[in-house]
């Protein structure tokens, strides 16, 4: 028994392929592309010649701050991006506790399940709950019914002994996912980033990944502070202090923006497969950080969100359009090859085949109600996905081969419910935070 998906416009986007036909799902996977034909107990959904593609996966995010609508204002307006974290997201951090933890993680994925996004790379952070954080986020993303890819953002910046909380948070949590080894969770070793990291701490990171043999997701010149703040802290440029650690080459590794990289660091990064990048168009202009040079990376970064919201294709198109901000615009499209990459690094780290439809993949899918108005192939599937897509069309969404959300209705778990019980959850969180000194 399986669902049989006819009458498609089966999309893939990187490498991309348009072609009409159907799929069949069986055991969680997809077990035939083409005509296919019902048996006797299959599920059949016809989807009326719409788009029925692969999960989107978004490469980097913070579902810590999911429940952030509403909180109150920083009590100082931050004037650069140090102060933003000082006196915005640090304070956030800081109010977490586990039940918020859990919800961030549910109403999280709940807004990625409505935009087709069914797995999340994410980078936690909750200094005052770190112990089984990772699981209580794990099981708020299950509650959507998401795969993810989390780990602990390790930092010594409130205190000494934080550091090695956070590395013993990532490490029981990625010895719990290889152990399970169910191609829904892996794990990572956190890092906040540089100017937040004593020497200690930096390589107890690497050590620690070279040990668990995975990789660690890092922010990397998001502002020039980090550039700055490491050499008047630690002594070094900012990629020979990763040299110096051995970062560089840890495979695996995520390093998230780059926006302020010098033409050496891009060639560092260009000569090397150890290291993804990840690029968050909004997040940077939203923290007025500036523009990443995406275009000079050989390799394309994974697009991500960095906390706000999970809608790939709104990311997808800014991602375009911001770039001719930059010295070099991006090549038209190159942001579904981003989307793809984020896929690939998914795929590798939960041991799974992600981000394409073909037989042995995972059956997570999205079916579209859009149904194109102009002509649609694999040369112009960018133009579409770019100007005309987005999640406005989403109506379903399969996971590992379950039904999470159903004709626009959330079937993996009681989605009002939830969001209505997360508002008193928020309400303390927001009050905790209001509570934590701006300083
Ligand atoms: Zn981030």
């Amino acid at each position: 028994m399986g669902t049989i998906f006819q009458n498609a416009i089966l999309v893939q986007l990187d490498p991309a392929i348009v072609q009409p036909g159907g799929l069949r799902v069986s055991d969680g996977k997809i077990t035939a592309v083409g005509n296919v034909i019902p048996e006797q107990g299959d599920e059949v959904v016809d989807c009326g010649g719409a788009v029925l593609m692969p999960g989107l996966v978004n490469g980097h995010t913070h579902l810590y701050s999911a429940l952030a609508a509403g909180m109150p204002a920083a009590p100082k307006t931050p004037t650069n991006f140090y102060e933003i974290l000082k006196y915005i997201w640090w304070r956030l951090d800081l109010a977490h506790d586990v039940q918020s933890i859990r919800a961030s993680g549910v109403v999280g994925a709940l807004s990625a399940l409505r935009c087709g996004t069914t797995t999340l790379i994410d980078h936690h952070a909750s200094p005052n709950a770190i112990e089984g954080s990772l699981s209580e986020l794990e099981g708020g993303i299950a509650q959507a019914g998401c795969r993810g890819v989390l780990c602990y953002e390790t930092t010594d910046r409130n205190h000494v002994e934080e550091a090695r909380r956070g590395l013993d948070e990532n490490e029981r949590f990625v010895v719990l996912c290889k152990k399970r080894n169910n191609g829904r969770f892996a794990g990572m070793v956190g890092a906040h980033a540089s100017f937040t990291l004593n020497e200690d701490s930096l390589a107890g990171c690497v050590s620690l990944a070279k040990e668990l043999m995975v990789g660690v997701h890092i922010h990397v010149a998001e502002d020039l502070c980090d550039e700055a703040m490491t050499k008047a802290g630690y002594g070094n440029s900012l990629f020979d202090r990763f040299a110096k650690h051995g970062l560089l080459d840890l495979p695996g590794t995520i390093f998230a923006h780059g926006t302020h990289l010098s033409d050496a660091d891009i060639d560092t990064v260009n000569q090397r497969d150890t290291i993804t990048m990840a690029h968050n168009t909004h997040s940077n202009m939203n923290n007025a950080v500036g523009y990443a040079p995406v275009a000079r990376f050989k390799k394309p970064p994974m697009l991500g969100t960095d906390g706000i919201g999970a809608d790939m294709w709104r990311e997808a198109r800014t991602a375009q359009f911001k770039s001719h901000d930059g010295d070099i615009p991006l090549p038209f499209g190159r942001p579904l090859a981003m989307i793809g990459e984020s896929a690939r690094f998914a795929s590798n780290a939960l041991g799974v085949k992600l981000g394409v439809l073909e037989p042995g993949a995972e059956a997570d899918l999205v079916l579209t109600r859009y149904t194109p108005a102009t002509p649609l192939n694999a040369d112009n599937l960018a133009g579409h996905m770019i100007y005309a897509m987005g999640p406005e069309f989403v109506s379903d969404v399969m996971i590992g081969g379950d039904w999470k959300l159903r004709s626009g209705a959330v079937v993996s778990c009681d989605e009002v419910a939830i969001r209505s019980q997360c508002v008193e959850v928020s309400r303390a969180l927001h009050e905790r935070m209001g509570e934590i000194p701006c300083e």
